[in-house]
């Protein structure tokens, strides 16, 4: 694995890219399901006021019951949430890289139906927390319904699969509203100081570069990293922020993600085979692919339409037709860290409206079958030579390719993964098994997850310019450096509410 590389991670999202590109924004803010959902909540709650009043100005002297009837015909609550992975760097000769991203929705809940009305508020409100400034909360409103969802009204729909990213603050990731429990207090503000370290150290250009050059730093961070790919490093360090719901177009990050996004449009390379972000490497064109269907997912800009349909097809142009991965040069024969990538920035782009290729996924599963081991629960890099690290990267991507959260293979895989218990300095191998256990709701994941969370916390950087940062001994994503790291591990404490359940009834559905 030294040989390796990086590593990388990135979630889903699902959106309904469509929708959101031809309207105006009016529009799509007068037609998100939150905000007639938020409409319906709050006709609903002054109607009970009303009824309350009459109640106690009139209820005692007529003695009469009052008739609470609230007439609010189906209202939709929608909710989702989605995942996505991140980036991770590659070793400059070997290679490395690697993510996983995830997934897909949650469903949905109530009509109102009865004459007795019973509403139920929408999980997440349209935008709630502390810092988010309320012009900004028509901006946020997602992308309306995915391709091939039922839109009945009164029907279970498709909602905002990011709705669990846009509470943005404190406790977003502690299950409070959002179902997503697993985060703590500590490990919030942990994400918090995470991204206010990434967001000092963009370079004046838009880009992250992977050795913090043309930043700020000036040499401040120790152990930069080597990697030159400035699409892996900027996509890289773009999705921590979209997994938190920042975008170009919402949040208190929004000018950093959009200097960013824009920079990596800047270095696209339209050839007839499909938009190549590379810059050397198909980490980058992974990464990239990713980082841009997450904020189209997100805010369904159709400025990124074009480019996203482009990084797909150089995707699917690029796999190794033989043996079905990718490595870092188009039509190498595959790794799994390089190949996840690809999975994942499929998988978003899929969410985010776009049609992932199904013979590029049967391709995927061919991969997965050469490198697999132990009957499917281990995986080795370019061969069944299992480690940890790539059989947590297998496993998750037998998650993302379609095996039910109950296989057997996958479960005793990650058994075996679990019991050792996490390695703190193994930011790699617990991006991924994070996910994978999350994933397929293991019944170790629990007592993991707090270990390995407070784990994360303590070895966040307190001091100076690397305050907030982080830097692990793990040789796999090493020449990634600490910009690397701290995005691993931002996206990592952010697993509660950036991937979207993929087991969800609609992510079952859809498949890939
Ligand atoms: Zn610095």
């Amino acid at each position: 694995m030294a040989a390796e590389g990086a590593v990388e991670d990135t979630q889903r999202r699902p959106t309904a890219a469509g929708d959101g590109c031809t309207a105006t924004r009016l529009e799509r803010v007068l037609t998100s399901p939150q905000v007639r959902s938020g409409y319906a909540s709050l006709l609903v709650q002054l109607a009970a006021l009303i009824v309350l009043s009459l109640l106690t100005v009139r209820g005692p002297r007529t003695g009469r019951p009052l008739a609470l009837v609230i007439d609010i015909g189906t209202g939709d609550a929608v909710d989702s949430e989605d995942g996505r992975g991140s980036a991770a760097a590659a070793h400059p000769a070997e290679a490395a890289g690697a993510e996983a991203p995830a997934a897909d929705i949650a469903v949905v809940t109530a009509p109102a139906t009865e004459a007795a009305a019973v509403v139920e508020q929408p999980l997440v409100e349209p935008s709630a927390e502390a810092g988010l400034p309320t012009a900004n909360a028509g901006l946020v409103q997602p992308v309306a319904h995915r391709p091939g969802a039922p839109a009945a009204p009164g029907a279970a729909i498709e909602g905002d699969p990011f709705a669990a990213r846009r509470r943005f603050g404190a406790g977003r990731g502690t299950g409070a509203g959002n179902g997503a429990a697993g985060a703590s207090p500590a490990s919030d503000a942990a994400v918090e100081r995470g991204l206010a370290w990434l967001a000092r150290h963009q370079a004046t250009d838009g880009s992250w570069r992977f050795d913090l050059a043309d930043c700020r730093c000036d040499g401040a961070c120790r152990a930069p990293g080597t990697l030159s790919s400035t699409t892996a490093s900027t996509g890289l360090a773009l999705l921590p922020f979209l997994g938190a719901g920042h975008t170009h177009t919402a949040g208190p990050y929004q000018e950093t993600v959009a200097r960013g996004i824009y920079y990596l449009l800047s270095r696209e390379r339209t050839t007839p085979r499909g938009s190549d972000f590379c810059e050397g490497t198909m980490y980058g064109q992974g990464v990239t692919t990713l980082a841009l269907a997450e904020a189209l997912g997100m805010t369904g800009d159709a400025l990124l339409e074009r480019p996203v349909g482009g990084a797909i097809r150089f995707i699917e142009t690029s796999q190794d037709l033989h043996g079905g991965g990718w490595r870092y040069l188009p039509g190498q024969a595959g790794d799994i860290t390089v190949t996840a990538w690809q999975l994942v920035a499929l998988k978003s782009c899929q969410l985010a409206g776009q049609e992932a290729p199904s013979p590029t996924i049967a391709g995927i599963r061919r991969f997965l079958d050469s490198v697999q081991s132990r009957g499917g629960s281990a995986y080795g890099y370019r061969t069944p030579a299992a480690k940890p690290a790539t059989s947590a990267i297998g496993l998750l991507c037998r998650v993302y390719t379609g095996w039910p959260r109950d296989d057997r293979r996958l479960r005793d895989g990650l058994d075996g993964l679990v019991r050792t218990g996490p390695d703190p300095q193994a930011i790699y191998t617990n991006f991924y098994l994070s996910q994978a256990l999350l994933q397929t709701d293991h019944p170790g994941w629990p007592r993991w997850n707090a270990r390995h969370r407070d784990q994360l916390v303590a070895l966040q950087g307190r001091a100076g310019h690397e305050a907030g940062s982080w830097w692990f001994t793990d040789a796999e994503t090493a020449p990634g450096g600490r910009l690397a790291h701290t995005a691993l591990a931002v996206l990592t404490l952010e697993v509660y509410y950036r991937l979207l359940p993929i087991y969800s009834e609609d992510a079952v559905r859809r498949g890939f």
